[in-house]
């Protein structure tokens, strides 16, 4: 073993153990858990109170019949075995906190813990959304000022804040394409195009609005096919069915569609509108304005580019910025000043917007967070990271396609897109070279996205990763790439070996998923 001169050991040594299962089922100091119901029971509680007295709920008294006549069914633990329970579930998941998380499309960067801090203060954290307007005026500022930043960066007239997610702000802006569609008595414009490479929200979004989708190709270049574009508009503008595009820049091959000026007049010729997915502004920020590609809608995830986490499948945030032409049918709520004083607009009446899209104001902590990210990174800090996670993305790209296959050519944006021809012949597939990444400690990249590469990995490292750290994950991404070519099949197949659960059957899961806890019989 070697040391360094603190007496700790420097290189791992390569130990090869053959299966070996535990008899607790713990591994190393990783305890197995089991559901909360499992180990509670109803006899137990953390807490200690004295038998009610004197209180009689008769069948059909104060609660008119609805008393319970069944055990509440809630699983007893005391309290120490409450706060196990949680921290040892906290324990399993992989986070950005961890390590890097490379998962390309989502934008897993670094959450300054100032922005936690700041959505911790109790004049935001604990103000009410019923609370009297005079009282709030700070909350109100935020989001104030927080639509500036959106508006300035983006380069557009309007936003709402309210959406809580990209596919919620899609929502949004599909949603005041119709009411613009609806308000010309343009009920023919039902035909919205989408890139073969889009985001799965994309169709689904404009399905729900009540459009139909046409499915544009991509270009060997990986970016949208004009002539194809063009065939799909038409020579009758004047008559066109088309209500509008829903495109992704950079896409979601990570590269910049390079046609967008053209794209956008092309939309606008036939009378449509030209939503954007923002969800990968994080390439742009401090660079480009949408506004100026001639974009009408666009989405950004506060919890991508803006760093807000995106937690356990949220809270996220979706505000979408909206065009001069889309702008009358933003939904309410939204804020303004007048006379120094904060108001928030929510009558519809008399106006052209569409309504309301949550109950109250959007999610004010990502409103805190996202802000605080802006205000200390500052205009030029903001266009600092969008650089730095070109740059890194580019560093990935350079270095990974000496044993990977890049699945274009050229310079990318914020991602390295990779296909699986580096597999071919290996009987190595994607979702095995991606286990063994779990074993070497790595959360995989997104694999089979977007679907018009043959077996995607897609990298994106943000700016959050030092050149350091970026290094180990390439030269473990190099060494898999390697032992896949030098033949070690069984080795891929059989990963991950360390994880605490191994290959689940992922099919079954996704199309037979068990969300609930059921009692079994007593015996
Ligand atoms: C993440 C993402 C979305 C959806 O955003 P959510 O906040 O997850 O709803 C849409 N499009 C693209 C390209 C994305 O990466």
């Amino acid at each position: 073993m070697s040391m360094n001169t603190q007496g700790r050991q420097t290189a791992p040594e390569v130990v090869t153990v053959s299966e070996h299962k535990t008899i607790s089922g713990n591994k190393g100091l990783a305890q197995a858990e089991k559901l909360i119901f499992e180990i509670g029971t109803p006899r137990r509680t953390g807490v200690d109170l004295p038998a009610l007295k004197g209180v009689k709920s008769r069948l059909g008294g104060r609660l008119g019949g609805m008393e319970r006549t069944e055990e509440i069914g809630l699983p007893g633990l005391s309290e120490p075995e409450t706060m196990r329970h949680y921290v040892r579930l906290s324990q399993k998941n992989y986070a950005i906190d961890l390590g890097v998380y490379p998962l390309g499309s989502c934008t897993m960067k670094h959450n300054p813990r100032l922005n936690e801090k700041m959505a911790r203060l109790p004049g935001f954290a604990d103000v009410h959304p019923l609370q009297p307007r005079g009282t709030v005026q700070g909350a109100l500022a935020v989001m104030g000022e927080l639509s500036d930043w959106l508006l300035k960066l983006t380069g557009m007239p309007a936003v709402a804040l309210s959406p809580k997610a990209g596919a919620h702000g899609e929502l949004c802006g599909m949603m005041a394409i119709r009411a613009a569609l609806d308000a010309k008595g343009a009920d023919h414009k039902r035909r919205v195009l989408v890139p073969e490479s889009a985001h799965g929200t994309n169709p689904a979004t404009a399905v729900q609005c009540g459009f139909t989708i046409d499915a544009i190709p991509a270009t060997d270049c990986g970016r949208v096919d004009m002539d194809a574009l063009k065939t799909k508009l038409g020579d009758d503008k004047e008559n066109s069915d088309v209500a509008g595009i829903m495109l992704t820049n950079p896409n979601t091959c990570g590269l910049f569609e390079s046609d967008i000026i053209e794209i956008a007049e092309l939309i606008h010729g036939a009378g449509g509108y030209f939503y954007c997915d923002g969800a990968n502004f994080t390439a742009l920020v401090g660079r480009v304005r949408p506004g100026d590609l001639g974009i009408d809608a666009m989405h950004l995830n506060l919890h991508k580019t803006f760093s807000t986490p995106h937690g356990g499948g949220g809270p996220g945030s979706g505000p979408t910025v909206l065009s001069e032409a889309l702008a009358p049918f933003a939904p309410v709520p939204y804020v303004e000043k007048h006379n120094g004083k904060w108001k928030l607009v929510e009558d519809v009446n008399g106006t052209d917007s569409f309504g309301r899209m949550t109950a109250f104001h959007g999610q004010m902590g990502m409103f805190v967070r996202a802000l605080s990210y802006m205000l200390s990174h500052g205009a030029d800090g903001l266009k600092q990271a969008t650089e730095d996670a070109v740059l890194n993305a580019n560093y990935v790209q350079a270095r990974l396609s000496e044993d990977m296959s890049p699945a274009f050519g050229g310079i990318c944006m914020h991602e390295a897109l990779f296909n699986d021809d580096f597999l071919k012949g290996t009987g190595v597939e994607t979702l095995d070279f991606a286990k063994a990444m779990i074993d070497e400690g790595y959360h995989p990249m997104t694999m089979y996205f977007p679907l018009v590469v043959h077996g995607a990995m897609l990298i994106e490292p943000t700016e959050s990763e030092s050149k350091a750290e970026l290094d180990r994950f390439i030269d473990m991404m190099k060494g898999l790439a390697k032992r896949a070519k030098a033949g070690e099949v069984d080795f891929f197949k059989a990963a991950p070996i360390y994880a605490p659960m191994r290959r689940l059957d992922e099919t079954k899961a996704a199309r037979n998923p068990v969300l609930r806890w059921r009692k079994q019989p007593s015996p």
